[in-house]
C-alpha cells in the first residue's frame, strides 16, 4: 500500500519537472550504496510498532536511501529505494520494525528526491533547499541507539558517520600535543650543544 504511495507521488512530481524521460521506482530492502548512481540519504520522522510488545516509538531518524540514475540510451532513469527499520529497545530479542510515513512526509521526501534529479542530472539550476519532515508537537527522542539502527549497521546513518568523524579529529590531537614537543626538545639539544 504505502509503496503505491511512493510511486505515485513521485510520478506526480516527474510531472512537476516536466521530466523528458521515463523513470521506474524499485523498492530493494537490501539496497547499499553502489558507485555511478547519484545517492540521496534523507532522513524523516516516522512511527514504529513493536510487534513482540506492542510499543509504540516515533523517531525523526527514519533514514532512507536513494539511487538514481539515467540512461541515456534506453532514455529511462531509474530510482532505487531503502527504508531503513529500527527495533525496540525494550525487546532484547526483537525484529527490526519497518516505518510507518505519513503521506506529508513522503510527498516531502519525493518532492526533495525530483529537485535533485532536476538539477542534477537534468542540469536545471532551479533547487532551493530541502523542506524538513513534519515532526509531531513536543517530540522528545532519546539517544540513537546503533545496535536498534538498521542503517547504522549498514553504515549509512548520519549519526554514525559523524561519529566516525569525531575520531578523525581526536587522533591528530594527539599530534599537535607531539609535534610542538618534539620541536621544543630539539630546540633544547640544538641549544645545549651549540653552548658547550
Ligand atoms: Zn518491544
Ligand atoms: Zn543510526
Amino acid at each position: 500500500m504505502e509503496q503505491r504511495n511512493w510511486k505515485s507521488l513521485f510520478k506526480d512530481e516527474l510531472e512537476r519537472i516536466s521530466a523528458p524521460h521515463e523513470w521506474d521506482f524499485i523498492l530493494d530492502n537490501t539496497l547499499q550504496k553502489q558507485l555511478a548512481w547519484l545517492v540521496y540519504i534523507p532522513c524523516t520522522f516516522g512511527r514504529f510498532h513493536c510487534s513482540s510488545c506492542n510499543r509504540l516509538w516515533h523517531s525523526a531518524r527514519v533514514h532512507l536511501l536513494f539511487l538514481m540514475m539515467l540512461d541515456k540510451v534506453r532514455r529511462c532513469g531509474t530510482v532505487k529505494m531503502r527504508i531503513f527499520k529500527q527495533k525496540c529497545r525494550r525487546c532484547t530479542s526483537a525484529d527490526m520494525e519497518e516505518p510507518e510515513i505519513s503521506q506529508e512526509n513522503i510527498r516531502i521526501v519525493i518532492g526533495n528526491l525530483v529537485n535533485r534529479i532536476q538539477s542534477k542530472i537534468y542540469l536545471k539550476n532551479n533547487w532551493n533547499q530541502d523542506r524538513k519532515p513534519l515532526v509531531i508537537d513536543n517530540f522528545i527522542e532519546g539517544p540513537h541507539n546503533k545496535e536498534h539502527c538498521e542503517a547504522c549497521q549498514a553504515n549509512v546513518c548520519p549519526i554514525s558517520m559523524l561519529n566516525m568523524d569525531r575520531s578523525i579529529p581526536g587522533n591528530s590531537i594527539g599530534l599537535y600535543l607531539i609535534l610542538p614537543a618534539v620541536f621544543f626538545i630539539i630546540c633544547f639539544i640544538i641549544h645545549f650543544i651549540t653552548n658547550i
